[in-house]
């Protein structure tokens, strides 16, 4: 599937696994040059040659979300390889703990919340003025189902994946005008590393909870990041797009 776009860059942070590499993939395929960001140095590495090897443009970025300054190296990283930034996929995050919020440790929570949460606060403050001084962009900032639905066993993250939701809302509403759409997407369970290792029951509850039957493929949220960038979403801001076999439907 092609996708086109106005813009010619793209920080996709969490690139390393997972949907962040399926997404930095499809998009170095879709002619985007790519700065890829995670805390995984060799992975990094390995993933911006896959795509130079298939003629794409790529660099690495090493950094944590959770740290103001790196948020701030990530789109300098942009300006600098590509004199500029059109759009980002703030992608990154954590699991955490399976635990009910009466036995949640501080410790526990803050660590979710400054990584799921503050994480996607510290990239727009950089990422905006960018798109502002490139002449505009596009933003999408990955949610969850468990940012528009509850789960009982993990409050911090369902607590950072709706402020996730609601911090894209209010910043597309702030930047409407002005040419940069932000919207965030809310995944159904998708088979990546986040989910850890399942055994036979674990996943077949999972499946069981998707109308559709199954799982979700890191590539099956990388064609809905990819549309929300693309010129086709010109008129898609502060949207909240749910990609879940039906999850969210019941
Ligand atoms: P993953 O574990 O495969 O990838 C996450 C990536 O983020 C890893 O490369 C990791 O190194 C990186 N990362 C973690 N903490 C970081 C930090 N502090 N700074 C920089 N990078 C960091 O997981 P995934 O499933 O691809 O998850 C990507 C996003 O999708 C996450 O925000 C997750 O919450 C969300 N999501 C995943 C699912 C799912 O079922 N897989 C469902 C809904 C939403």
């Amino acid at each position: 599937m092609k996708y086109s776009f106005k813009g010619t860059s793209v920080l996709v942070s969490g690139a390393a696994s997972g949907i962040g590499e399926a997404t930095a993939r499809l998009l170095a395929a879709n002619g985007l040059a790519v700065v890829a960001s995670d805390l995984q140095h060799d992975a990094l590495a390995r993933l911006v040659a896959a795509i130079e090897a298939d003629g794409g443009r790529a660099v690495a970025h090493v950094g944590d979300v959770a740290d103001p300054a790196a948020a701030e190296g990530a789109v300098r990283a942009a300006q600098q390889a590509y004199g500029s930034l059109s759009y980002a996929v703030n992608n990154a995050g954590i699991g955490g703990r399976l635990l009910p919020a009466g036995e949640l440790p501080a410790e526990d929570w803050q660590r979710v919340i400054d990584i799921n949460l503050s994480g996607v606060a510290h990239a727009l403050r950089f990422q905006i003025p960018a798109m502002l001084a490139a002449g505009g962009g596009a933003i999408v900032n990955m949610s969850s189902i468990l940012g528009l639905v509850g789960n009982p066993m993990a409050p911090a993250y369902v607590a950072a994946k709706h402020g996730v939701t609601g911090l894209s809302k209010s910043a597309a509403l702030a930047y409407a005008a002005q040419g940069i759409r932000i919207n965030s997407l809310h995944p159904g369970y998708v088979e990546t590393p986040i989910l850890g290792a399942l055994d036979a029951q674990q996943r077949g509850a999972l499946v069981g909870l998707h109308p559709m039957g199954r799982i979700g493929r890191a590539d099956e949220i990388a064609h809905a990041v990819a549309f929300l960038l693309s010129d086709g979403a010109s008129f898609v801001t502060g949207a909240a797009l749910a990609v879940d076999g039906g999850y969210t439907a019941q």
